[in-house]
C-alpha cells in the first residue's frame, strides 16, 4: 500500500482564516506517522504534466492556473478559491500524485494507494477553479487510466459531503467512467440531484442535513455499491473527503471514523472483486482537524486491510 504526498502541498496557502489550510495536511500526515502505518510505502508525488491535465481541463484553464500564482500574498479566483506563491506547484503535485498512483496500481506494485494532497479537486470543472479546487485530481487520474492504460471501465466513488460537480461535469458524457456520489443536499455547490444521470453513468445520492451513519450506510449498501459492482470497474478511484463527519464545521451530516472504515472496506472489496485490487484514493475535504486526522487514519488503515 502506497502513500503519495509532497511537501509542496503544504505551501499552498489560501490565507489567514481560510478553512482549507496547510494545517489540514499536516494533521493527516501526523496521524499517518504512527507505528501502525510503518508499513506504508511512502512516495514523493511527481508533477502532473500539462498533457495529463489537458485531458480534462481546457488548455486555457491549465495555462491560467500555472500562470496566476502571485509573487507574494494571494490572488482570488472566486469567493473561496485563492492562490498563493506555492499554489501552482501544489496543484501540479496533487494531480501528479493521483496519476502516479494509477501507474503504480496498473503496474501491480502496491495496488492500493492514498494520495495525501491538497488543494482538493472534485469541484474544479474543465475550465474553472472553484470550491478550493484548482485541478480536478481524481478526474485527471481517471482520464489517465483511460488514455495511458486503455481502461474501459473506471469507477469514481465520492463520499465527500459536497457534491463533486466538477468530476460529474467532466465525465457526464463519458460512459467509460461511472461517477457515484453521496453528499448532503441542500449544500454547496447545489448540484447532485438524483435526476442528474449523465449517460446513465452518474449516480447521485443526496442525504438530508442531520442524517448520519444509518442513512449513509443504507444508501451505499442499497443503491451505490450495487451500481458499482454491476459496472465491474477495472480501477476504483475514490474522492475521499471527510467533511461528512459530525464535527465538521462546513456541513451537517453526522458520520464518525467507523463509517469511513466501513465504506473503505466495501470499496476495497469492490476493487478486489473486479479490479484485481486496484484502488487509488485521493484526499478531498475535511475541515475539523482532529476529525479529519482520525477519519483519514481510519480510511488508510482500512485500505491497508
Ligand atoms: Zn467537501
Amino acid at each position: 500500500m502506497r502513500l503519495y504526498t509532497h511537501p509542496a502541498c503544504l505551501a499552498h496557502d489560501p490565507g489567514e482564516g481560510h478553512v482549507e489550510t496547510p494545517a489540514r495536511l499536516r494533521a493527516v500526515l501526523r496521524a499517518l506517522d504512527r507505528d501502525r502505518f510503518a508499513a506504508l510505502d511512502r512516495v514523493e508525488a511527481p508533477r502532473a504534466t500539462p498533457e495529463q491535465l489537458r485531458r480534462v481541463h481546457t488548455a486555457a484553464h491549465v495555462e491560467r492556473i500555472l500562470g496566476l500564482a502571485p509573487a507574494e500574498g494571494t490572488v482570488r479566483l472566486d469567493e473561496d478559491t485563492l492562490m498563493s506563491p506555492g499554489s501552482a506547484e501544489a496543484a501540479l503535485r496533487a494531480a501528479g500524485a493521483a496519476v502516479a498512483a494509477v501507474d503504480a496500481a496498473m503496474a501491480g506494485h502496491g495496488v492500493r494507494a492514498f494520495c495525501a494532497v491538497r488543494p482538493p479537486g472534485h469541484h474544479a470543472t474543465a475550465d474553472r477553479a472553484m470550491g478550493f479546487c484548482l485541478f480536478n485530481n481524481v478526474a485527471v487520474a481517471a482520464a489517465h487510466a483511460i488514455a495511458a492504460h486503455g481502461l474501459r471501465r473506471v469507477a469514481i466513488a465520492d463520499f465527500d459531503v459536497h457534491h463533486g460537480n466538477g468530476t460529474q461535469a467532466i465525465f457526464e458524457r463519458e460512459p467509460r467512467v461511472l461517477f457515484v456520489s453521496s453528499h448532503q443536499s441542500p449544500l454547496y455547490p447545489g448540484t447532485g440531484g438524483e435526476d442528474e444521470r449523465g449517460v446513465d453513468n452518474v449516480v447521485n445520492a443526496p442525504l438530508a442535513p442531520g442524517e448520519g451513519s444509518h442513512a449513509f450506510r443504507e444508501l451505499w449498501e442499497g443503491a451505490l455499491l450495487p451500481r458499482l459492482h454491476a459496472f465491474r470497474p477495472q480501477l476504483v478511484l475514490v474522492s475521499a473527503g471527510f467533511d461528512a463527519h459530525r464535527d465538521d464545521p462546513l456541513a451537517d451530516l453526522r458520520l464518525n471514523g467507523e463509517d469511513y472504515a466501513w465504506i473503505t472496506a466495501r470499496l476495497v472489496r469492490l476493487a478486489d472483486a473486479h479490479a484485481d485490487g486496484r484502488l487509488v484514493s485521493t484526499l478531498e475535504g475535511g475541515y475539523d482537524l482532529a476529525a479529519l486526522a482520525a477519519s483519514a487514519a481510519a480510511h488508510v488503515e482500512a485500505l491497508m486491510g
